[in-house]
């Protein structure tokens, strides 16, 4: 049967009736207003009205959903706060004598273009942001009441041109089985959101909204991004037994959380979780993860006005340890550039921001705000099992230099009578094709390894990870990235060196058996993979993947290898 194909980008299979989330039209008439002082005060009751529904959403998502995804409203309200903003809709109202809506859409139509202009993903997807700020203060000036999703009565497939953060905050999770939407992608806050509620996604499906109606019958695959219409019955049927399969799975991962990662030849592994904020433990604990192998830090400094302060983030890292008790936390320290900014730096335009002032590079820029982290983290590491690393390390002297840093931060510390582990583990990320080669030097500096795939992919292949003309050339089962992961590993254990990874590839099912042979000892993810990788450690054993993992490296080519890998006997995928 035909189907349409988009971008999977929360997992889970939906099969239901279309609920279509039409726009609601606003027409906004160009008018020439007599009083300017009336309507900027309508524009200011708008703001008010506007950042107390943002206020309540905010309190809604941080008790439905997490504070990490709360956190976009807080980003709304500031734009609301945008004094510029403000300053140009007033000035619009006072000197060309236009009304409100008129004057709001022209000004922030033009902050829209300007981002969605920029190169850099993570910025483009902002102008969403401006374009729900707007609708909700135009539909507040129309005295418009917008509770189309809160509306729904029966479970429904919700299809829509885009969800804007707050339709997908609104979404109860019994309603809602799963979602489809013209725009967006992996990386746009409704899809993180629908993450976290586990609600299945597919986005980037343009023209969808055309083509079904409300009530029409919809099944998709929010792994794989395949949506059929009007599926007939075979299909129904088939996806009726990969929903159950699906829950069976999820059911049969859930009765191993008690358990440990242990191979069949009796080796304690770690699986581990990737945080991006403190609000992201609870989904850590609930999962009984061994710890967290990667926060990353540079997130607390997003989405505000400036950089976070030393007692801000020795909070943030004090409540993260002391929230996993005993168990390791790898703070790594920040990560700004590439495609990460910060909208209150002035980040000078770089012609391959990957290959840029990024990362370690930054930070041994800025030294003054690296010496902040550096003290926040050795403060919090008297609570708990912190454990440090620097991202991107591609130069040898860079490691000396971050080290040397370090330790001028914890003699000043001394000397102030300030308590850290003096012990406190300190590693490097492995996500550099300099830093692999030079791994055995490397490893006699460090106590641990992280390896990071989703950059040291892209840097070995030199195939940018977020272009998607390239995207068929970017993949972890290629041999030179697979070969690296093998050298950094061998080097590493030489010197008594453990080494983890947090990139993508720690959670690909048919590379888990491939790594466990490769030696790899902690496997750090997406707190929703736990379970699944924990299963994967605990039907294979390092004896039987060491001769695996032999054999994938004499292959010539991406393809090769992942086909090995899915038809070969001795790896048992679900
Ligand atoms: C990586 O590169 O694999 C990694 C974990 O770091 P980030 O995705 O934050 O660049
Ligand atoms: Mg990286």
């Amino acid at each position: 049967m035909d189907f349409l194909k988009g971008v999977g980008v929360s997992p889970g299979i939906a099969i239901g009736r279309v609920f279509l989330k039409e726009d609601i039209a606003i027409e906004i008439k160009n008018e020439t207003i007599q009083n300017p002082e009336e309507e900027i005060k309508r524009f200011k009751d708008a703001i008010e009205k506007s950042k107390q529904q943002l206020q309540e959403l905010y309190e809604y998502a941080l008790k439905k959903v997490g504070k990490h995804e709360a956190q976009v409203f807080t980003a709304h309200t500031m734009i609301l706060e945008d004094e510029e903003l403000i300053e140009k809709v007033n000035e619009k109202i006072r000197t060309e004598f236009k009304n409100v809506e008129w004057a709001l859409k022209e000004v922030t139509d033009e902050f829209i273009k300007l981002f969605e202009e920029m190169d850099n993903e993570y910025l483009k997807e902002r102008a969403l942001d401006i374009r729900d700020v707007t609708l909700r203060m135009l539909r507040n000036l129309s005295g418009i009441e917008d509770h189309s999703l809160v509306l729904l009565k029966e479970p429904a497939v919700v299809v829509a041109k885009d969800l804007t953060p707050s339709d997908t905050a609104q979404m109860d999770k019994d309603k809602v089985i799963g979602f489809i939407t013209e725009e967006g992608g992996k990386t746009s806050h409704s899809a993180i959101i629908a993450r976290s509620l586990e609600i299945p996604a597919v986005a980037g499906l343009s023209g969808i909204t055309s083509q079904v109606k409300h009530g029409d019958m919809v099944a998709f695959d929010g792994s794989e991004g395949k949506v059929y219409i009007h599926p007939d019955e075979k299909t129904i049927k088939h996806f009726k037994e990969k929903k159950e399969r699906y829950e069976q799975r999820i059911q049969l991962f859930e009765q191993l959380k008690n358990s440990e990662a242990i191979t069949k030849d009796n080796i304690r592994l770690e699986v581990a979780c990737n945080i991006g904020s403190p609000a992201d433990v609870d989904r850590v604990i609930e999962k009984n993860a061994d710890g967290i192998g990667l926060f990353r830090s540079e997130f607390l400094y997003m989405n505000r006005n400036d950089f976070p302060s030393e007692e801000e983030q020795f909070d943030a890292y004090k409540t993260v340890a002391q929230k996993m008790k005993e168990k390791p936390v790898v703070i790594r320290t920040f990560d700004i550039g590439g495609d990460k900014e910060l909208s209150y730096l002035d980040f000078p335009k770089e012609m391959n921001p990957f290959l840029g002032c990024r990362a370690i590079r930054f930070c041994l820029e800025r030294i003054d705000l690296f010496k902040t982290q550096l003290r926040a983290i050795l403060r919090a590491s008297a609570f708990g099992n912190i454990k440090m690393m620097f991202p991107m390390i591609s130069i040898f002297d860079e490691l000396v230099q971050a080290k040397q840093i370090l330790e001028e931060v914890k003699e000043s510390l001394r000397n102030e009578g300030i308590a850290f582990n003096e012990k406190m583990e300190v590693g490097m990320m492995m996500e550099t094709p300099s830093a692999a080669l030079l791994a055995d030097l490397f490893a006699k500096h460090v106590d641990f390894f992280s390896i990071g795939t989703n950059d040291l992919i892209q840097y070995t292949l030199a195939v940018d990870r977020l272009n998607p003309h390239v995207s068929h050339l970017y993949s972890p089962y290629n041999p030179s990235v697979l070969r690296s992961i093998k050298n950094i590993i061998d080097a590493a254990h030489k010197e008594n060196v453990w080494v983890g990874m947090c990139g993508e590839a720690a959670s690909d099912p048919k590379l888990v058996p491939v790594l466990i042979g490769m030696g790899l000892d902690e496997f750090s993810m997406n707190p929703a993979s736990v379970l699944e990788v924990k299963w994967m450690i605990r039907q294979h054993s390092r004896e039987e993947m060491k001769a695996v993992a032999e054999q994938v490296l004499k292959f010539a080519t991406a393809d090769e290898i992942e086909r090995f890998l899915e038809s070969n006997d001795n790896i048992h995928l679900f």
